[in-house]
């Protein structure tokens, strides 16, 4: 059996390190707010959010949780997220995902001020992790990198297969692995084989939210094998898009669901935080 990434470790890592940093920063007189704004009661958002909210209290920052009904119009928020812009204590704002349908994530997203953007989903934001010239760099990905990383693997000449191409996770997934020089394939629902795109996989980065898509005979031995998927299973458990007991055997490497790339993300968020209340407070980049 392939060893087990263990997320909750190398979170609990990058977590210790931000709390360190914090309780330095605080010495100085600053302490990392992060605003966290939900519409609307979708269940799965409320505990990403009480996750996140958790997270901050561990590492010491401060954070401010905006509840808004599910009928909350797009201008009441653009001006909530405009009154954060402002607000000095706020150096990163979140804005949780999915939206209600009447309003236009894309330009909630756009009126958050690039340096509190701590998603990293602005288009400036974007824009700068292209180039390779960023202060941040989108939670999930980043946190993926980090599980990479954390197996030793060289990414560097590897072949690499990204499946799902979202703005959120796919397409700065198959970037990052690019600026790292792995030889990057995406697929997504209009790939003509994905079985054969797969077994070529080195590394192979499931981000497609379709339970245990990604089954043993589409992975090649000794793949290191990344689960980005959170879906309900037939008996309600939480599983990824890869399956695990058919994979476990074949990869080198492989996370678990849960406990792999999802306590990651909010250790990324962290991450991120910490260096958007440095960055506005003169310190760092
Ligand atoms: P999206 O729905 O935005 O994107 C899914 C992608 O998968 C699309 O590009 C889609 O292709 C592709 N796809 C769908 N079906 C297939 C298929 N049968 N074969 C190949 N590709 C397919 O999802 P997200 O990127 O936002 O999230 C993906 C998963 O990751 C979800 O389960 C989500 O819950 C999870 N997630 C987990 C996080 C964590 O912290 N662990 C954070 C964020 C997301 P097309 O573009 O052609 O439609």
């Amino acid at each position: 059996m392939g060893k087990i990434i263990d997320g909750k470790l190398i979170s609990k890592a990058v977590k210790d390190d931000v709390a360190r940093e914090t309780a330095e920063l605080k010495k100085s007189g600053i302490t990392p707010g992060l605003a966290v704004i939900i519409v609307g009661e979708n269940p799965a958002s409320q505990i990403y959010v009480r996750n996140k909210q958790r997270a901050c209290e561990e590492v010491g920052f401060e954070s401010f949780k905006y509840e808004l009904p599910e009928q909350t119009s797009q201008e009441e928020l653009l001006e909530l997220v405009n009154k954060l812009n402002k607000d000095d204590k706020v150096n990163g704002i979140l804005c949780q995902l999915p939206l209600p349908g009447h309003i236009d994530e894309s330009v909630v997203i756009n009126n958050i001020l690039p340096k509190k953007d701590v998603d990293a989903f602005h288009p400036e934001n974007v824009g700068k992790i292209m180039i390779g010239d960023y202060s941040f760099l989108p939670c999930t990905p980043a946190g993926v990198m980090e599980l990479i990383a954390s197996t030793g693997v060289d990414i560097k000449g590897k072949e690499c297969v990204v499946v799902g191409r979202s703005n959120i996770v796919g397409k700065p997934m198959a970037m990052l692995l690019l600026h790292k020089s792995g030889t990057v394939t995406i697929c997504h629902s209009k790939t003509k084989d994905l079985k054969s795109e797969c077994l070529r996989a080195d590394i192979l980065v499931a981000a497609v939210g379709v339970r245990k898509l990604i089954t043993g005979d589409m992975v090649k031995e000794g793949a290191v094998l990344i689960d980005v998927g959170m879906n309900r299973d037939e008996n309600g458990k939480l599983c990824g898009d890869i399956d695990f007991e058919s994979c476990k055997d074949k990869a080198s490497y492989i996370t678990p669901v849960p406990g792999g790339v999802g306590p990651m993300t909010i250790a990324m968020l962290m991450r991120n935080t910490l260096t958007a209340a440095k960055e506005q407070n003169g310190i760092g980049k």
